[in-house]
């Protein structure tokens, strides 16, 4: 397959994905980017809860990600809450209407018999090969990683469990799962 063909592909296939996502949210009233930043807010960490943040993963303007995020608030699936040592940031919390909106959301319809059907790579070896695509992408481009709190050059396991190397905080087993906005691949 051609850089071309692959490039035709990856951009059918996230259309496609679009396509099923604006379809999914717009029966509950939500714009595709609502959905989005929704999903975003349900995987990131606590460094990683604010509009700011938002913006960042998804592209968008910070008047785009302030619409989005009041509607979702208007809504009841998120709620905002000032940082305590610092009044300027907020975080963002999916309420669980929010949860269990993105749970029934994440999961596209008929995903699992097309991989079935391709027969010769699994669900394993087509997930590693997508995050190293979308790595590599994210480096040609400039783009920050956004990868997962256990990936990350910054996480340092010591005796007592995991710690961030950047905020010398403690990180429980969960928050090692989530994705984070200062995250780095080791060099
Ligand atoms: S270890 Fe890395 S990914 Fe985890 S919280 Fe710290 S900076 Fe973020």
């Amino acid at each position: 397959m051609s850089e071309q063909e692959a490039n035709d592909a990856l951009e059918r296939l996230c259309n496609l994905l679009r396509m099923e996502a604006r379809a999914f949210g717009l029966r509950f009233g939500l714009q595709p980017v609502q959905m989005e930043a929704l999903k975003y807010l349900t995987q990131c960490n606590r460094y990683s809860d604010t509009p700011q943040a938002v913006g960042e993963y998804l592209g968008l303007t910070k008047g785009t990600v302030s619409q989005s995020l009041k509607a979702l608030e208007q809504k009841g699936l998120l709620t905002k809450k000032p940082d305590k040592q610092d009044k300027r940031v907020i975080h963002l919390t999916p309420t669980l209407k929010g949860n269990n909106l993105t749970k029934k959301a994440t999961q596209t319809k008929g995903l699992g018999r097309a991989l079935a059907i391709t027969n010769s790579i699994t669900d394993t070896e087509l997930t590693q090969m997508l995050r190293s695509v979308l790595r590599g992408l994210q480096q040609v481009n400039g783009r920050k990683a956004f990868g997962a709190c256990h990936t990350c050059r910054f996480n340092e396991q010591h005796p007592e469990g995991s710690v961030c190397g950047l905020t010398h905080e403690p990180l429980s087993a969960q928050d090692v799962q989530l994705i984070c906005r200062e995250h780095q691949y080791p060099q």
